[in-house]
């Protein structure tokens, strides 16, 4: 008997090798055909800017869900909306509509549940974290100004930048009066423990700093402090330059900023209401109508 199991056993083994085998080389074909699929996949979306370009970047948000955590209520349910590269594109709507949600999961400090996001037209769970985030600039509401020079301050994340870029930086951001102004100049400590600066100064050499690292989209929320006529005039001006060249997404609470918007977003609730120019917004939008009555200055 025990010869007989040996028998078999010996002639069941190369069977089973055979098959083995035959399943390997299945795969091995399978995989081949996946690689040829692959390598006729065009290498980036169509309308997509290159990878390490300065070109502007597009956003896309198609039926995005989102919640916080699991026991938490859903944030963003189903958004859609679309940001073509280049131009100026302002969220608004009443606090807790979803907009800062909108910047973190841009910028993705947190995952979707559900649908598509897409940066520059390719999937931004595609994106290598480091090249995403050397992709967007973000300035920060009521940015602080840290302890040190305003040149510090402006290359705080930028250290490789000529003296011709940070020129051009602070031409860019209106900056110039407040340089000349400066007891020395660039070299003056500002913040805290230097002059001080107003909020709309504040906010411009956030801009300024956001700008030497070459953002090919730059989130901006918008400062809520008052600013002066003069002040609002040049953030105006500053944000319109900035749109002329790359993409720029605000969170608006300034009707200055949403009036030169080449489009609105309307969120409230966690959805997108309505999208359109200022003056189709205030026509067609009831909430758009309440918030610009309040001139935005709402959250
Ligand atoms: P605001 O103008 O007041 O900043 P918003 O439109 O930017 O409002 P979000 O900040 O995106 O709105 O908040 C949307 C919803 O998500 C709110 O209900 C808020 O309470 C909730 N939320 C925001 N951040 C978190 C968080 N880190 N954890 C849990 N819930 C959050």
């Amino acid at each position: 008997l025990i010869a007989f199991l040996l028998y078999l056993f010996y002639l069941v083994m190369p069977i089973g090798q055979l098959i083995q085998g035959g399943v390997q080389l299945q795969q091995g074909l399978a995989a081949m055909k996946r690689i040829k699929e692959i390598e006729d996949l065009p290498a980036e979306p169509v309308g997509a800017a290159p990878a390490g370009s300065d070109e502007p970047v597009g956003v896309t948000f198609d039926d995005v869900v989102f919640r916080y955590g699991d026991d938490r209520p859903v944030v963003h349910d189903g958004v859609s909306f679309e940001v073509p590269p280049g131009g100026l594109t302002a969220l608004v709507g009443p606090s807790g509509a979803g907009k800062s949600t909108v910047f973190a999961l841009l910028e993705r400090f947190y995952e979707h549940q559900a649908g598509l996001i897409t940066i520059g037209g390719r999937d931004i769970r595609d994106w290598p974290l480091s090249e995403l985030r050397s992709t967007l600039g973000y300035v920060e509401q009521d940015a602080p100004v840290l302890a040190g020079t305003l040149r510090e301050n402006l290359l705080f994340a930028a250290q490789e930048a000529t003296e011709d870029e940070l020129n051009r930086a602070i031409a860019r951001t209106r900056l110039d009066d407040l340089v000349a102004r400066l007891p020395e100049g660039l070299d003056t400590a500002v913040g805290h423990r230097g002059v001080l600066l107003s909020g709309g100064e504040r906010q411009r050499v956030a801009i300024a700093r956001a700008l030497l690292r070459k953002p090919r989209l730059l989130l901006l929320d918008e400062a809520t402090s008052q600013l002066d006529a003069v002040n609002e005039l040049r953030l105006r001006e500053v944000i319109a330059e900035v749109a002329a060249e790359t993409t720029v997404l605000v969170i608006a609470h300034r009707l200055s900023t949403v009036t030169n918007a080449d489009r609105i977003v309307v969120m409230e609730g966690g959805g997108v209401r309505a999208v359109g120019t200022h003056a189709e917004l205030v026509g067609a939008d009831e909430l758009y109508r309440e918030l610009a009555a309040t001139q935005f200055l709402v959250s």
